[in-house]
């Protein structure tokens, strides 16, 4: 089977979609979910779930199958993703699985941010299983931006930390529709994509983009690292996730989630989507 875990996520249920769509019968589809529930609608449609959670190392004893071309996305449990990822590893090659392949950060081993660490563990983890492997490194979403949207336009400020820092951002389909192409193309074992938005923006880019489409007043307002940090706290923001998005801002401002090596339109054979269609997207579901 092509087996999706995360697939009751946001990027796991794009994955399924579009695995649908490119003519992969639900027959052929597992989803490995740890809440049955969050599931229902993909079970409905014929696609056999796999309950496990990546915490619990028994559960997942049952999650994959020789042979099987499997996708892990990464968790959302930031701190606790090492022991998790690499139970999930251990899994699939227990089960001795076709193909790994793994949603982790633009610019793999050298993408040397906070939020960066994990993934480069877990990278190595898969690497030393020896399993054949497919490295999705997948640069920052544009939709953490337009998810924000509301602050934005009730301050009528993007409020940022990142200077003139660029980047090549691109929808979770997109990113979605990369994966679906390597879980049922051939040529992509052993090795690692960076994939990332055909046209990088700056934060001030954004502020004008959202001005131009809301009819609104939109300021680019850039501020040193610490007084972000407060705002974000301010703002009800936990302080260690607000500590990450600082340093996420830290990482775009040195140039780390600007590359744009090609690699994500090349895979879905057209140009990733550009950040006014994401925009006005948003501003439309408002
Ligand atoms: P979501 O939070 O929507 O989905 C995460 C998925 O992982 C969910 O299905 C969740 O299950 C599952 N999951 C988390 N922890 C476990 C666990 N312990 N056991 C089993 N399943 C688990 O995130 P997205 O789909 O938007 O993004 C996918 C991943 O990409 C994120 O988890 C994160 O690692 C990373 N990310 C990347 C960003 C970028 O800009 N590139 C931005 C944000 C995140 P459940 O539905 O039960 O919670």
């Amino acid at each position: 089977s092509v087996v999706v875990t995360g697939a009751s996520g946001h990027l796991g249920r794009l994955v399924v979609e579009r695995l649908l769509e490119t003519g992969v019968p639900a027959a052929g589809i597992a989803a490995v979910v740890r809440d049955k529930d969050k599931a229902a609608d993909l079970a409905s449609r014929g696609i056999e779930l796999r309950i496990a959670d990546y915490g619990d190392p028994e559960t997942l004893a049952g999650a994959f199958r020789s042979g099987d071309r499997v996708l892990l996305i990464s968790g959302n449990e930031v701190g606790r993703r090492v022991p998790q990822h690499t139970a999930v590893v251990s899994a699939a090659r227990a089960a001795g699985v076709a193909q790994l392949a793994y949603t982790g950060v633009l610019g793999g081993p050298e993408a040397d941010f906070e939020l960066a660490a994990e993934h480069k563990v877990t990278e190595q983890a898969i690497l030393d299983s020896g399993l054949p492997y497919t490295f999705l490194r997948n640069g920052w979403y544009t939709e953490n931006y337009t998810e924000q949207l509301a602050p934005v336009l009730e301050h009528g400020a993007v409020v940022a930390s990142a200077g003139e820092g660029r980047i090549a951002s691109a929808t979770r389909a997109d990113y979605a529709a990369a994966a679906a192409a390597v879980l049922t193309g051939e040529g992509h074992l052993g090795r690692a994509y960076e994939l990332s938005g055909d046209t990088a923006w700056s934060m001030a880019e954004y502020a004008a983009e959202v001005a131009k489409q809301s009819g609104k007043e939109i300021a680019h307002r850039n501020v040193p690292a610490g007084t972000h940090l407060e705002i974000l706290t301010g703002a009800g923001v936990p302080a260690p996730f607000a500590a990450i998005l600082v340093d996420v801002d830290r990482a775009v401002e040195r140039g780390l989630l600007a590359r744009g090596d090609g690699d994500l339109s090349r895979l879905i054979g057209r140009p990733t989507t550009p950040l006014a269609e994401t925009v006005a997207a948003a501003l439309a579901h408002r």
